[in-house]
């Protein structure tokens, strides 16, 4: 059978003209005040590919909150300081629990199940921070995002910071939890105030899709060549990504969609079809899982369409 090459272009403007004008929406998380303040109709999409061609469509230039999506890149950063000794702070096991669940940390000691839910990332924004004050660790993530994505623009929403401050309990449980076991080595606001800002981290669908680059391409920036992690580390990240990525949504996502990916309750999604593409996508409103409704449909229409299921023979 010969095919024609879908056009990326056209695939993603029809996909974001479909996800405008779908009734099902989600809902938007209300658990961080200033999240709830997000617009339920919005709609992004960024596709990169392996030449550096941007495709977009909808809101793919409006900042959003990019919550947990920060972890896959404070992850990335703690690898690079500790290396392979932070697996023995942090498990890699799907955690089949909602992204803040506490029972499982009794009865693993106060060892979290992964980086990406909540416990785990408070545990590797914890060893970030050792080597720093919290100022100088958050500047150090900013910093970072700012040269994956190549775009100094890119802030943290303060107010989005401090709502969580003023709201996060079951974040402060956990982090006191785990510092019960010696899991936190430092004062646990000073972790938790790190954690906080850097999943207030705004950014659009294109400076995020353009930030994980790297992961779709051994670990390098295949426009600037500039080498981000070595190729082993990408594709062990992607391998995370895929299995723990969503939350207890990780197997629907992965069964559905086929790319790994890591969401945030900001309604965005960052996936990776490694070698081929590095995509944001990004719509408020969430499912029961606390994942974005739309954005994980459009991924699936998009690796659909394109072929770009990383199961695909
Ligand atoms: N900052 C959020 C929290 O800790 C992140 C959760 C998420 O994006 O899934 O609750």
């Amino acid at each position: 059978m010969n095919r024609t090459t879908p056009n990326l272009d056209e695939v993603v403007r029809d996909i974001a003209a479909e996800m405008r004008a779908r009734t099902d929406r989600g809902e938007v998380a209300t658990y961080i005040p200033e999240l709830a303040r997000a617009d339920a109709n919005a709609f992004g999409i960024a596709v990169i590919d392996s030449d550096g061609h941007v495709a977009v469509g909808g809101d793919s230039e409006t900042p959003f909150s990019i919550q947990s999506i920060s972890k896959v890149f404070t992850l990335t950063l703690a690898l690079g300081m500790v290396g392979d000794r932070l697996w023995r702070r942090v498990g890699r096991e799907p955690s089949g629990s909602p992204f803040n669940s506490i029972v499982q940390l009794e009865r693993e000691h106060g060892i979290p199940r992964n980086p990406f839910i909540n416990a785990g990332a408070i545990a590797v924004t914890d060893l970030i921070l050792s080597r720093h004050q919290p100022r100088e660790a958050l500047g150090e993530i900013l910093r970072f995002m700012q040269f994956l994505a190549q775009d100094t623009s890119i802030i943290i929403d303060e107010e989005v910071a401090a709502s969580e401050l003023r709201t996060g309990f079951r974040n402060i449980a956990l982090a006191n939890y785990m510092k019960s076991f010696g899991v936190i080595d430092n004062p646990v606001d000073f972790t938790l105030g790190v954690y906080f800002h850097h999943c207030a981290i705004a950014m659009s669908c294109r400076q995020l899709a353009m930030a994980g680059r790297f992961l779709a391409h051994s670990g390098r920036n295949p426009t600037t060549g500039l080498s981000v992690v070595q190729p082993e580390r990408a594709l062990r990240i992607n391998a995370v990504m895929l299995t723990c990525g969503h939350y207890d949504g990780s197997g629907e996502f992965a069964y559905r969609v086929g790319l790994p990916g890591k969401s945030g309750v900001g309604g965005g999604i960052l996936a990776i079809a490694p070698g081929r593409a590095s995509i944001a996508v990004w719509s408020p409103g969430l499912d029961a899982a606390g994942n974005s409704h739309l954005g994980r449909i459009a991924l699936e229409l998009l690796t659909k369409r394109m072929g770009w299921s990383i199961f695909a023979g």
